[in-house]
């Protein structure tokens, strides 16, 4: 395996209320990761943890207020040529329906694709390597071919969306909340699909949800994000099997359960957002059950245990250092 993508203290700041406004949220606050090539790289948290503003960061759609993004050798901020990059990285969104104008026949958006990148010099071969990528997700060209997205099911559209990303042969995908969207019967049918395309194609997909159960099922590395931070990260199995950070057991306490009948152990309940992003210290020290006096005063370092790195001051490293 080699790093494809490398995020180095990835930090964006906005301003509530307009530029001029003095409060500042830290939406991303100095977040590191990386990714590595045919892996699936998983960012999960909460609404508002700064999964998805992560994910714009690195599809270019908003700008870092300070920190460094390299795909291989490259920084992204510097990359000239625009599409280039957006052929090596696709992105495929929540809603598929808000990705396809209701006006607009699907396999408009297919060729647009194949044109916009010169893929393929005729129509007809054109429309064999659309064929070849819808048949990958499981359809057909003759399923989509003259319909507009209402006349598609959510299931289908998403398809068609990821085998739209997957026209370019890019080698990272973003999937930001894929299937939150979609109905509960068909979400791991298309969850599989990133599976699939990382095991045949090599692709490396970073998924971004807030949903641990599929994260669990398709991810190779997990980071669990809180309020801008990183709290933990590690492979998917230690981190939610073992979970060490007290979020990250509060996130797993909080999956509903199968039973109908059994509650929740833990019901998070949403504080006010600002407060936690704007809080001294650990950002979780408002609720999190083993909170200390140092929680609230000093913010917690990274901490390497086990392979797993962990923010937060009940742990120090197998060393007794924490990690700078
Ligand atoms: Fe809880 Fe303190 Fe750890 Fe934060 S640093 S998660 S408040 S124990």
């Amino acid at each position: 395996m080699s790093t494809i993508l490398k995020a180095n203290n990835l930090t964006k700041i906005f301003s509530l209320g307009g530029l001029l406004s003095r409060t500042k949220i830290t939406a991303v606050d100095h977040v590191s990761f990386t990714v590595e090539s045919s892996e699936i790289f998983t960012l999960a948290g909460e609404s508002g943890c700064g999964k998805s503003t992560t994910a714009r960061m690195i599809l270019g759609f908003e700008i870092p207020t300070s920190g460094e993004l390299h795909y291989l050798d490259q920084n992204i901020q510097s990359v000239k040529d625009k599409k280039a990059w957006f052929k090596e990285v696709q992105a495929v969104f929540q809603n598929p329906f808000e990705s396809f104008n209701p006006l607009r026949k699907v396999e408009s958006y297919f060729f647009e694709t194949v044109n916009n990148f010169h893929l393929e010099k005729n129509e007809k071969r054109a429309e064999q390597l659309i064929e070849e990528k819808l048949q990958a997700v499981g359809l057909t060209y003759h399923e989509i071919a003259g319909k507009y997205p209402g006349e598609l099911s959510g299931g289908q559209l998403q398809r068609s969306s990821i085998a739209r990303s997957l026209l370019t042969n890019p080698s990272l995908l973003i999937a930001d909340e894929p299937v939150s969207m979609v109905d509960a019967s068909l979400r791991m049918s298309i969850v599989n699909l990133f599976r699939e395309m990382r095991d045949s194609f090599g692709v490396s997909v970073i998924y971004i949800t807030h949903d641990l159960a599929t994260a669990y099922y398709i991810s190779d590395r997990i980071a669990i994000m809180f309020r801008g931070n990183i709290v933990e990260t590690g492979s998917v199995e230690e981190v939610l099997g073992n979970p060490k950070h007290p979020y990250t057991k509060l996130l797993i306490e909080s999956i509903p359960q199968p039973d109908p009948h059994q509650q929740p152990k833990t019901l998070i309940k949403f504080l006010e957002e600002k407060e936690e992003y704007l809080r001294k210290g650990c950002k979780f020290s408002g609720r999190c059950p083993e909170v200390m006096d140092i929680c609230k005063k000093i913010t917690p370092k990274d901490v390497l245990i086990d392979g797993v790195m962990v923010k937060c001051h009940l742990f120090k490293t197998n060393t007794g250092k924490s990690e700078e």
